[in-house]
Formats: structure tokens, C-alpha cells, sequence
């Protein structure tokens, strides 16, 4: 081994020291490559990025190429090795250049002695970014193992060089005026709860444009470049501050997430327009938001979704240095306590919010199932869900309360309605007395044992699940991960969080579901390309038998972790018997070759399904003599059986679980399972609702899993359900015809 390429691959804190670094945009991609090459022990290392205008790939970074190259060395794609691996999309590695009939040096960068010549595409999902090369003067350098460490370097840093490549191509801003938006009258607005809990605080509103009112500092009268300038430096070092932050806390999820604000305050051309209208006389103020105003409609006009989207990214820039101008406080607490209105969130949105103490949010997209709301469940912020978007013109600092529990949100509240609140905080309060009352086991009032199992969707939630006496983990959903971070997983860094998971639950049974994306869990790096239907498209276990090799890597990934453990797997949205036989199949397959390999793998994992797609309804016989267990995904039971998009606002009222079909649907699977004495449990959020405890105690469910803040309140419901009795309700429930008399006999019930 001649070089340790490991340690790069793996340690995020080394990425993070490159920005802290780095001066500018420049430096930070001169960083890269110096990184790069020290680490692959070569003399060379580039980086071309692609110019959109000029199809042309131009050399933007590289070490050991002569200086003064940067910015003027440009390639046609299709041109010498660099440009076919562009062209062509694939890893161009030759040992031996002078050989090679497309070999040409490109004139000005002194390269003919180097021998040795490896490239890789810089691509994200279909998007073509760029290329990155590595050059050295020995014959025959590179092996396979390099290609492949190359490949996986290279797409660790996708996002930043994907972010510079952007920030290169808005070099000059036209600067539009700076809309405001008209203040709303908006009162009382009624959403559906996405995270319980409640907030009161003043709101932010995140839309383009809407960068709040700027005060000058008490005692001074005008701002000057200075204090612009010292406003962007403390806002950068808050951002590494915060970023540090992040890798602490979230070991599973951690990414670059502030790498893209970090290097806007590093883009030339960007302080460079603020700098230049402070210079002419403009408020530094009134600059930041004229070039905020004109960076944000560029992000706007992109036909890439993913891209369009980090204009909220640059919408924080610009409060940020405002923030901090304005010297009330620090912008890491900007968003302490406050509620954040926002039409719609990413993941790591969510994520830099929890981390910067956010009070609560309201969005206006997306269903309380989508995985925005998932995971403001998983940190604990509580978030309402509502079709509204006159809220986006509520003037940023209203007072606005948001009440998690009852889904209500009030726009600067009457003190009666403040105090009507906090009576009811109070009462909530109780809760605490329930954990205390929390016993190990669960029983229904007749002794009949049932067992509680966590959801969980980052490590961060086992804390709640070991204080509420999770049982086990009844569906870890693994693609949380791959969802926040920038970049699939590797093997690597999947086993150091699964075996994170199974070693905290200390030998309670761990099930872990195998990637579900799509849908509304997009991979925003994977591919761009939007399906018309992504709900019924390319998703679940179809995802993960057509990337085979990202399938592989997750289950080598469970199985090395779960060596010495009790783990079972099961697949998504299974559809039919093949689809599960076949990635039964591939289980098995892992498995061998671990153990051809000699490493410590789990050999006796359970393999299950979960049952969230109505087709499989038909074939449950057959699937039951293939599958180990049963796991019924109610969410996407109800969605796919009534055709109600899960997070759908508009169709919410639509979204039945008590709907006769349903609940005979999750009959049918729990009679299927006990034919064939198979596990089965319910992981869907009926679990958590005590409405619905009853009827599925009544029909043998005796296994639950659930977000783990809803642990005490189930215990507590089954403890005074009795089995027979639960029996009789869920046969006089089955009888219904219609939704009305399902919900009739449902509000009715009495244990
Ligand atoms: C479900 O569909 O009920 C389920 C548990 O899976 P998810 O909510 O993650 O789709
Ligand atoms: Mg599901």
C-alpha cells in the first residue's frame, strides 16, 4: 500500500479544516487538490469545471501544474483523456500517456512528464460537473483500489465543487431593487400536527426576498465597510463554529451542511458586488440585500431542482451578515426560540435549525408523514403542518404561537389566548409522571404480554428509546443517512452507524429496513431527472435491486454490524413474491461472500417484508412461506390502498386508516401471518394512536413499533385493554361498510 487513502475518505473533520483554511473560493479548491495529491502521493492533482455557455471544461484548481494555468487551460469535452472522461462519463486511467493515441498535452501546463494518468467525471445524478485528475511521473501508478478510493474521494466532495461551480458562473450580479413583501392580517390559522410540542416565539419567514427588517445599532447613525467586513468574518467563523457542531451531535447524518454558506462568504464575486455598492455610497445594509435579492432570483431561474433550492442557503447568507451588523446578537441564536414559517424545508434545513435552537415550524408542503416532519419528530422540534400561504407575508418578528399538540397557530395571539395556553402546557406536564409510572413490560389488562419497539430514524433517537423502555428497534429507517448526507454512504461509514445502533440496543432485537427512497425521500444527488409519478416510481426495494451495488454495500454493511447480534432485515414496499425472492437472494449472496472473505458477518438474520403495497394482499399465503416476518407499513398501506398522496395537504382529509378497506386489509395480513406462524407487528403511525390500539390488539397484533415519544401513552392504553373485549370491538368494526360507521364506532369505543 503505498498510500492512506482511508483516513481521507472517512474523516469529515479533515474537509472542514479545508474551509477554515481557505481565504477564498479559490484557495478552498487549491486546498482540495493539495489534500488530494498528498494523500494519493502524486505530483498532480486537478480540477476542470464545466462552463455551461462555453461548453468548455476549465482548469480551476491543480497542484503541480505551472502557475498561471488556473482559469485559462480550457478543454473541449470529447479533448485529450480529461475530455473523454468527461464525455464519456467514466474513470479514464492510463499508465503510460506518451503510449496512448488520445494523449495530448494541454499547452501551458507543463504535463508531458508525467506518465501516470488517472480521471474521474464529477457528476451528481445526471448533472455534469466537472473532472477531476490525477497525474504522476511513475509508469503504471495507478491500481483499480485507486481508481475506486479516487471515485470515492471524488464524490465526498461533489457538493462544494458543485457549489464553487456555481458561485464561478454568477460572476457578475445585476442587481434588481429589493421587493418587500406586504404585511399579513392574518390571525388564526388551524394545520395538522407534523411534531407535537409547542412554541411561542418570534417568527422568521423564509421566502425569497423576505430578509427582515434591518436596525441600525443603537448610538450609531451610519454603517460603514468596516463593519460589513467584520460582520461576513464573524459570520464565518459561526459557521464553522456551527458546522463543528453538527459532526458532534449527529455522528449518522453528519455532512458538509454548512459547506455551501461557508463558501458564498467566499466567493470573490459575490463580496465583491456588496463591497463595490458600499463603495459607492449604498448602506451596507441595503448592499447585502440588493446582492442577496440578485443571487437568490439566479437560483430561482435554475432548471435544476436541487440547485433552485440552495437559494434558501443564500437567503441565510444575507440574514446572517445582516445579523450580525446589526450587532444585537449573535446570528448562531437567530433563530433561538423563534418559529420559522417556511413553504417547504429540506432535511438539512431542519437540521441546522435544531442545532440553532429553533422554538418550532410551520410548513406549508408536505404531509405530517413526509420525512421533513419525520425527522423534526427525531430532534424534537415540534412542526404544524398547513395549507396557507398567506403565512409566507406574516412579518418577520410576529409573535406567533404554535401549538404542536392541536395543530393551531396563532399570529400575534390576544393575551387570552396566551394564557389559555399555558393552563394547558401545564396539564401536558403530566407526562412526566407517566414516564416515571413506565414499566418494563408491556400487558394488556388480562396479562396478555405485547411488545414496544422504537422507530428510529437518526441515532439521536435511542436516547428516547432507552429512557421509554423501547423493547428493540422495530424499523430503523436506514435511509435517513443517505438522505441528509451529500453522497451515498460507503460501506464503511454505514457500518460505523448500524453498529453504533445495534451495540446501543445491547442485545434487543434490531430490525433494520433496507433503503427507502423515493417518493418524497429524494435523493437529491442520485438523479435529477423528475419522474411524473415518483410515488409510483423508481422507489423502495425497485431502487434497491436496480443499484445493485448501493444495495449490496448496505446489506454487507448490516450484516458485518450485526455480528454479534439479533437483527433482522426487511425490504420496503414489497409488490410481489419475486420481488422479495430476489432480494432475499441478495442477502444471501452478501452473505457468502463474507464468509468466503473470512470476516465476522451474522449468518442467522431474519428476512421479512413490510406490507405497504395492496397487491401483496393477494399472494399473502405465498409470501408468508418465503418471508421470516411481517411488518405492516400503515402509512403507505392507507396511500397506496386510496390512492391519497401521504403528503398531500389538499387530499389530508381524504387519508382514512379507519377505512373498512384498510381495516380489513391489516386483518387479512395479521390472519395471513398467524396461518403460518409468522412475527408480524405494525410500524405505521396507527401504532402510535390509541384509537386505533384497540382493534389491532383485537386482531392479534402483539407487537408494535413506534416513535418512541409515544411509548408511555401506549403502554398505558394496552394496560387497560382487555383481549377478549378488544376481540368483539374489532369484529363489530369489520363489519362496517363505510367510513362513517367505522369512525362512528371508533369514537364511541369504550376500555
Ligand atoms: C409506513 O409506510 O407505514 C412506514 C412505517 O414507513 P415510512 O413511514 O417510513 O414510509
Ligand atoms: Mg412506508
Amino acid at each position: 500500500m503505498k498510500r492512506d487513502n482511508s483516513k481521507l475518505i472517512s474523516d469529515i473533520g479533515e474537509l472542514t479544516a479545508l474551509f477554515t483554511d481557505a481565504a477564498n473560493l479559490d484557495a478552498l479548491l487549491a486546498n482540495i487538490v493539495k489534500m488530494i495529491a498528498f494523500y494519493m502521493k502524486v505530483e498532480v492533482c486537478s480540477v476542470y469545471l464545466f462552463d455551461d455557455d462555453t461548453q468548455m471544461l476549465t482548469l480551476r484548481a491543480a497542484k503541480g501544474l505551472r502557475a498561471g494555468s488556473i482559469g485559462k487551460v480550457r478543454i473541449k469535452s470529447g479533448e485529450g483523456l480529461t475530455g473523454i472522461a468527461f464525455k464519456e462519463l467514466r474513470a479514464v486511467c492510463e499508465g503510460d500517456t506518451a503510449r496512448h493515441p488520445d494523449f495530448r498535452p494541454v499547452p501551458g501546463i507543463n504535463d508531458e512528464k508525467y506518465c501516470s494518468f488517472l480521471a474521474i467525471p464529477i457528476l451528481r445524478g445526471q448533472n455534469r460537473i466537472g473532472v477531476m485528475a490525477l497525474q504522476s511521473v511513475k509508469r503504471d501508478y495507478f491500481s483499480n483500489e485507486d481508481v475506486n478510493i479516487f471515485r470515492a474521494i471524488t464524490s465526498q466532495l461533489v457538493t462544494t465543487i458543485e457549489m464553487a461551480k456555481l458561485l464561478f458562473s454568477f460572476d457578475h450580479p445585476r442587481l434588481d431593487p429589493v421587493v418587500d413583501l406586504k404585511p399579513t392580517r392574518l390571525k388564526f390559522v388551524k394545520g395538522r400536527v407534523g411534531a407535537v410540542g409547542s412554541a411561542m416565539g418570534d417568527s422568521i419567514v423564509f421566502a425569497p426576498l423576505a430578509l427582515g427588517d434591518f436596525k441600525v445599532p443603537k448610538g450609531r447613525k451610519v454603517l460603514t465597510l468596516d463593519d460589513f467586513r467584520r460582520a461576513v468574518a464573524l459570520t464565518e467563523k459561526e459557521l464553522h463554529e456551527m458546522q463543528k457542531a453538527v459532526e458532534e451531535k449527529l455522528l449518522d447524518v453528519v455532512a458538509l451542511i454548512f459547506s455551501a454558506q461557508i463558501m458564498m462568504l467566499k466567493d470573490r464575486a459575490m463580496l465583491g458586488a456588496m463591497e463595490a455598492l458600499i463603495v459607492k455610497g449604498s448602506p451596507p445594509q441595503d448592499a447585502v440585500r440588493a446582492v442577496i435579492g440578485e443571487y437568490v432570483s439566479r437560483f430561482e431561474r435554475m432548471t435544476n431542482e436541487y440547485v433552485r433550492e440552495k437559494r434558501y442557503d443564500v437567503i441565510d447568507v444575507g440574514r446572517r451578515i445582516l445579523t450580525n451588523m446589526a450587532g444585537r446578537i449573535d446570528s448562531r441564536d437567530q433563530y433561538v426560540g423563534k418559529v420559522v414559517i417556511a413553504r417547504e424545508l429540506l432535511p438539512s434545513d431542519i437540521m441546522k435549525l435544531s442545532l440553532q435552537k429553533v422554538g418550532g415550524v410551520v410548513l406549508l408542503s408536505g404531509g405530517v408523514t413526509s420525512h421533513v416532519a419525520v425527522l423534526a419528530r427525531s430532534l424534537n422540534i415540534p412542526l404544524v403542518v398547513v395549507d396557507e400561504p398567506r403565512l409566507l407575508t406574516v412579518t418577520d418578528g410576529s409573535c406567533v404561537l404554535l401549538d404542536g399538540a392541536m395543530g393551531n397557530i396563532f399570529i400575534e395571539p390576544s393575551e387570552a389566548v396566551v394564557r389559555a395556553f399555558r393552563e394547558k402546557e401545564k396539564s401536558r406536564a403530566d407526562v412526566k409522571r407517566i414516564q416515571k409510572a413506565l414499566l418494563n413490560e408491556t400487558r394488556t389488562s388480562d396479562g396478555v404480554r405485547v411488545t414496544l419497539l422504537a422507530n428510529i430514524n437518526l441515532l439521536a433517537d435511542l436516547d428516547v428509546a432507552k429512557a421509554f423502555k423501547a423493547e428493540g428497534v422495530g424499523l430503523y429507517r436506514s435511509e435517513f443517512p443517505f438522505l441528509l448526507r451529500g453522497d451515498f454512504p460507503s460501506e464503511e461509514e454505514q457500518y460505523v452507524i448500524y453498529r453504533r445502533l445495534v451495540e446501543s440496543m445491547k442485545g434487543r432485537e434490531v430490525t433494520f429496513r433496507t433503503l427507502d427512497v423515493g417518493g418524497d425521500k429524494m435523493l437529491s444527488y442520485y438523479d435529477n431527472t423528475r419522474e411524473a409519478n415518483p410515488f409510483l416510481g423508481l422507489r423502495s426495494i425497485r431502487f434497491s435491486i436496480k443499484n445493485r451495488d448501493i444495495f449490496i454495500h448496505q446489506i454487507r454493511a448490516i450484516l458485518r454490524a450485526s455480528f454479534d447480534a439479533d437483527v433482522r432485515i426487511m425490504f420496503p414496499m414489497i409488490s410481489s413474491v419475486d420481488e422479495f425472492v430476489v432480494a432475499r437472494d441478495m442477502v444471501r449472496e452478501c452473505a457468502r461472500a463474507l464468509k468466503s472473505e473470512g470476516r465476522p458477518y451474522q449468518p442467522r438474520v431474519k428476512i421479512g417484508a413490510m406490507i405497504e403495497v395492496p397487491s401483496i394482499l393477494e399472494v399473502i399465503d405465498e409470501l408468508a412461506s418465503q418471508a421470516e416476518f411481517f411488518s405492516i407499513g400503515t402509512n403507505d398501506l392507507i396511500q397506496y390502498m386510496l390512492a391519497v398522496d401521504r403528503t398531500n395537504e389538499k387530499v389530508a382529509e381524504f387519508y382514512f386508516p379507519h377505512h373498512p378497506a384498510v381495516l380489513r386489509a391489516i386483518k387479512r395480513v395479521a390472519d395471513g401471518a398467524l396461518r403460518h406462524q409468522r412475527d408480524i407487528s405494525v410500524c405505521g403511525d396507527m401504532a402510535h394512536d390509541p384509537r386505533y390500539i384497540p382493534f389491532l390488539i383485537g386482531i392479534g397484533i402483539r407487537k408494535f413499533s413506534l416513535d418512541a415519544r409515544y411509548l408511555p401513552r401506549i403502554q398505558q392504553c394496552i394496560a387497560g385493554i382487555d383481549t377478549g373485549k378488544a376481540g368483539v370491538f374489532a369484529a363489530e368494526l369489520l363489519g362496517k361498510s363505510s367510513v362513517s360507521e367505522t369512525a362512528r364506532l371508533l369514537d364511541h369505543a369504550v376500555f
